[in-house]
């Protein structure tokens, strides 16, 4: 622990770099020298201007993105994307060809049925999407609108390594959960989202990349604040931003770049998720239900003895008095889930791991 603060495996919202807090904490009253806090600014005066623009740069420079795309932080959580993706960017009689691997995948696919047809190119429900569909079972349509996948699996712990290959077809990530935390070729997607409250920041902001030509896709007729083009055009300011949480996105990527980087921060997320799940498959009291090869280096689930909610409850509560918090898996799957974002340092993961072994010898 850190004073008062815990070790923090939450989902998301979820931990923040200490040192961005502690930044944001002391400009809380005075930022950049306006005489007030960057909540208190006016979201178009030259203040807020000189943040978002330096938000958007290190976005720009850490991720490599190009000037092909656009760079947006807009309302309505990673949930407004599974319905302004398709709106936009869904084409007359072409299909979209959904990748399906867990909760928010059954997300989107619910609002891409609302307005266009909705292939399912490939689906790991049968094994209760404990893996990622192999290569050779994604069937995709070289006529559909887009593909679409989500790159990391918060609830049930499965990431690409590899992300499908769409060809001409221009694919849509949804990358809320692995976002900045390892290097991605930005050029292979035509469209990438997050929510911010994993490894970007508070909730209430989203990033959204897009290949700018993508943009001219949506019908004029679409509402105004649902077009992309919209934000593109005002720069993000189409209405007022959540100027605060844009702020702290702005910090991270200062964060980002000081710690080295994303060359940086993926080996140490590879380091991380290894000490974790070398753990956890050391006993047989332990047990991950993911494939090996499909295992999520930010959310590691996990049952105690193969699902023994009497020990799983005992080891929330217990480890909550340790002072790591977080740990509880998502209501819908039960069991254990560490969710190990960027700001999760090595020592915390070490924590868990001592207070693990000890719960071992304890009721093992
Ligand atoms: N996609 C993924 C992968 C998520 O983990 C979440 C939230 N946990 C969402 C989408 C939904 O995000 P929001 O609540 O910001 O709409």
């Amino acid at each position: 622990m850190v004073g008062e603060r815990i070790v923090n495996f939450n989902a998301g919202p979820a931990a923040i770099p200490l040192s961005v807090l502690e930044k944001a904490r002391q400009e809380l009253l005075n930022a950049h020298g306006a005489g007030m806090s960057v909540m208190e600014m006016s979201h178009r005066s030259p203040e807020f201007k000189d943040i978002i623009e330096r938000a958007e740069a290190g976005v720009r420079k850490n991720f490599s993105v190009s000037d092909d795309y656009a760079v947006l932080f807009l309302q309505g959580g990673a949930s407004l994307q599974f319905a302004m993706v398709p709106m936009n960017l869904c084409q007359e009689g072409k299909p979209v060809d959904m990748i399906h691997t867990g909760a928010w995948t059954k997300k989107a696919i619910t609002e891409v049925k609302k307005v266009a047809e909705m292939r399912l190119a490939a689906s790991s429900e049968a094994d209760k999407f404990t893996r990622l569909p192999a290569k050779d079972e994604i069937q995709l349509s070289s006529d559909a609108s887009y593909v679409y996948c989500c790159s990391n699996n918060t609830i049930f712990g499965t990431q690409y390594r590899q992300f499908p290959d769409s060809g001409d077809v221009p694919l849509i990530a949804d990358m809320s959960s692995d976002i900045f935390s390892r290097k991605v070729d930005v050029s292979r997607f035509g469209l990438i989202f997050a929510g911010a409250q994993k490894n970007l920041g508070p909730a209430g902001v989203t990033l959204v990349i897009l290949r700018k030509d993508l943009a001219e896709r949506a019908s004029e007729t679409l509402p105004s604040i649902l077009q992309y083009r919209s934000h593109i055009k005002a720069g993000s300011l189409f209405n007022t931003a959540p100027t605060f949480a844009i702020y702290i996105v702005g910090l991270v990527m200062d964060w980002i770049a000081s710690e080295g980087g994303l060359d940086a921060l993926e080996k140490r997320n590879e380091e991380k998720a290894a000490l974790l799940y070398d753990a956890i498959d050391a006993t047989n009291f332990y047990n991950c239900p993911v494939a090996k090869a499909d295992r999520s280096r930010m959310n590691v689930v996990y049952r105690i003895q193969d699902g023994n909610e009497e020990l799983e409850k005992k080891f929330i509560a217990e480890s909550k008095a340790a002072g790591l918090g977080g740990l509880k898996g998502h209501r819908s799957v039960g069991g254990l889930r560490a969710s190990i974002y960027n700001a999760m340092t090595v020592e915390g993961i070490k924590q868990l791991v001592d207070f693990m072994k000890e719960f071992t010898r304890k009721n093992g």
